[in-house]
């Protein structure tokens, strides 16, 4: 049975669990839960623990480094290599 993390919507309304978020197995032929099954105020699924955003962004500034001026210095090496 697959793990899931879920989390109110709207933190004035949830109860102390859904607030702080919950971990919940559920077999996969259930359908997703929508509801905290403590207080029923609504929750949603959170993103596996794995994934996260700033291994995606960290490329992308490097990117924008590069575009900002290293490119052009790493081909000031390379051309010192073609005077020798
Ligand atoms: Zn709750």
């Amino acid at each position: 049975m697959p793990l899931y993390e879920y989390i109110t919507t709207d933190s004035e309304k949830g109860c102390r669990i859904c607030r702080q978020g919950f971990e919940l197995r559920r077999p996969l032929d259930r359908p997703p839960l929508d509801l905290c099954p403590l207080c029923r105020n609504p929750v949603k699924k959170l993103l596996s623990k794995g994934v996260t955003s700033p291994k995606i962004a960290k490329p992308l500034s490097v990117t924008d480094a590069k575009k900002a001026g290293f490119t052009v210095l790493e081909r000031r090496d390379q051309g010192t290599y073609e005077k020798l």
